[in-house]
């Protein structure tokens, strides 16, 4: 377990005690506040908690302000994260407008630089950290496995070690100039190479007393099953783990569907709870009802009890036993006909299939000692 200090992104904590944060990026174009203002109101409406926009150069910096203030206008109060990849000048501008903004520490080097310079460094980062100070923005180091710098490769290859380094060297110039309001991440396509040097970073900035909250991501994931999977494991070794402290899917499809991703993994992690959780079997010859067709009605009348566990089991002989600590269950009991538990007792016997749902529905909403139904 990392525990890290705790940060305040506006009106939003992030890190401490605070649950895992949802972030996204979207992908309209930053001049087009109009279209950036209504992705990030979808992704605010669908769960997402800090909203990343790119700005590459000053005027889409600039433009942060119309956004800001448009969705302020709308009551929407999600902070914001500008994506700094190449140009100080635009992170000054942006670091005065948005909550957070995003920088690589590649960009602060000179361009082919031979040798690690503190001093040239100090004087580049020391006017926007002058800026975050004063309007409390809040600064993640990102560093991304595919930019690392010729110096870092010459010595350490394309590794964890050097992403780590690369980062490493950066907070600590940052941490000597009084600024510690520092969010790190280590981003990398190969799910691996990410947890190893997310793992490593965080072994590394313990080893030195720092405390800095972690984001998670794998990037260029893509779509679908493999970008979902991809980021199910990354994210989710490194939350098992006890490290991360907000989370931003990466998918080659319209941000919004990356918040229900999100969300899952934290919940399968026992990071947060959003949903009610399904146990239920993948059934074999002893099934004797149509177990799929019945999930996905027991999940669509049940979702919104956040925090009940109900179980869909297929058969009587094992289906108790390993629906474990469900809090209902509703089990295939002979041909046509089911039981329902609650918890792991039977409190309806021979129901006939057809009705088994609605009892199962009755069972939990008239239950005098519910757990936790939101
Ligand atoms: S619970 Fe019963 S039906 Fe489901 S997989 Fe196990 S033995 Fe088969």
């Amino acid at each position: 377990m990392y525990q890290t200090r705790t940060l305040h992104i506006g009106t939003l904590t992030l890190g401490g005690d605070a649950p895992v944060r949802i972030q996204s990026m979207t992908n309209t174009d930053t001049m087009d506040t109009f279209a950036t203002v209504e992705q990030c109101k979808r992704l605010a409406d669908e769960g997402c908690e800090i909203v990343r926009i790119t700005a590459q150069g000053v005027k889409e910096a600039e433009n942060l302000a119309n956004i800001k203030s448009s969705l302020i206008q709308q009551g929407y109060t999600i902070p914001l994260v500008a994506d700094i990849h190449f140009q100080p000048k635009a992170a000054e501008i942006a670091a005065a407008i948005v909550e957070k903004i995003r920088i690589n520490p590649g960009n602060y080097i000179p361009v082919g630089a031979k040798k690690f310079s503190p001093l040239q460094i100090i004087e580049k980062i020391s006017p926007l950290l002058d800026i975050c100070k004063t309007h409390k923005t809040v600064i993640r180091v990102g560093v991304n496995h595919g930019s690392l710098s010729e110096r870092i490769t010459m010595k350490f290859g394309n590794t964890p070690q050097g992403m780590v380094e690369s980062a490493m060297e950066f907070v600590r110039i940052i941490h000597d100039l009084n600024f510690d309001n520092l969010v790190l991440s280590m981003k990398a396509s190969h799910v691996k190479t990410m947890v190893d040097a997310t793992r490593l970073l965080v072994s590394r900035l313990q080893a030195e007393g720092f405390d800095y909250p972690i984001h998670l991501g794998v990037t260029e994931a893509g779509d679908g099953e493999d970008g979902r999977i991809k980021s199910a494991i990354g994210i989710g070794s490194l939350l098992l783990d006890g490290i991360g402290n907000t989370i931003r899917i990466s998918l080659t499809e319209k941000p919004e569907n990356e918040i229900s991703v999100a969300k899952a993994i934290l919940q399968s992690c026992g990071n947060r709870v959003f949903t009610a959780e399904y146990i239920a079997c993948p059934s074999c010859g002893r099934t004797q009802y149509d177990i799929e067709s019945v999930l996905q009605e027991v999940k669509r009348r049940t979702k919104h009890l956040k925090g009940l566990k109900i179980a869909v089991m297929g058969c009587i002989v094992n289906g108790p036993g390993e629906m474990a600590d469900a809090d209902y269950g509703y089990v295939g009991a002979g041909p046509g006909k089911v039981v329902i538990y609650k918890g792991k007792k039977i409190v309806r016997k021979d129901v006939d299939a057809e009705v088994a749902v609605d009892a199962l529905m009755d069972v939990i909403t008239n239950d005098p000692s519910p757990k936790s139904i939101e």
